[in-house]
């Protein structure tokens, strides 16, 4: 097992690890430490599965925080590095726009690792910040800069207030993209969710309310 290196909100007694560190069991599988693993000591399984399907499955696996004190105790006990997810070499320099420290590049699965579609994707990645953003298909350039877990919910967010109005039949996608554009004084090129910030996600919820929703 290996890990990636401490977040910042780690939890000291765990030895580093903390919630968004991604980790990768023994036999290859790589979880985040957010996601559900269960560990089976009788057979020695690491699981990163949903709910066990029988008793005596849910009598032999432990939790995410056993999980967590077990391996902060084995990397002690073995005396391992806590090794992070390599990053891929590049000649581009990208900043975190949260701490300003330089971004790796690290291949999808480092960051989504339930996402196999994703992994001949790059990102652009921030450990301490949990920040990242992903690049251009077949390259390393990012899409513009790096989300934090804050605005990657933000985001989500506008997308499930937007993306009905043109599910639903209210008008065409590009109606209302062109809508969001001229309401959000935002050009259109620049009007796509994923590249809106933290403030006009927030905006878009609350014109989309206002304008379609409201009592
Ligand atoms: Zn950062």
């Amino acid at each position: 097992m290996q890990k990636s290196k401490a977040t910042s909100d780690a939890q000291p007694q765990l030895g580093g690890l903390g919630t968004g560190a991604v980790v990768v069991l023994d036999g290859g599988t790589r979880v985040r430490l957010d996601d559900r693993v269960d560990y089976w000591p009788a057979t020695g399984e690491w699981r990163p599965l949903g709910p066990p399907s029988n008793a005596a499955e849910l009598a032999g696996g432990v939790g995410m925080t056993s999980l967590l004190e077990y391996l902060a105790s084995e990397r002690v006990r073995t005396g391992h590095p806590v090794l992070g997810p390599v990053p891929l070499t590049s000649d581009r320099r990208v900043t975190c726009n949260y701490c300003q420290q330089p971004a790796e590049l690290h291949g999808g699965l480092a960051v989504y690792p339930d996402r196999k579609d994703l992994a001949n994707r790059s990102f652009w990645v921030c450990w301490n910040c949990n920040a990242w953003v992903g690049c251009h298909n077949g390259t390393d350039q990012p899409f513009g800069g790096l989300a934090n877990e804050e605005l990657r919910h933000a985001r989500i967010s506008a997308h499930k207030s937007f993306d009905p109005l043109w599910e639903q039949g209210r008008m065409t996608r590009r109606e209302a993209y062109a809508w969001l554009s001229k309401t959000l004084s935002i050009p259109s090129e620049d009007c796509h969710i994923g590249m809106l910030s933290l403030e006009d996600c927030r905006r878009v919820n609350q014109v989309v309310w206002d304008t379609f929703e409201q009592p």
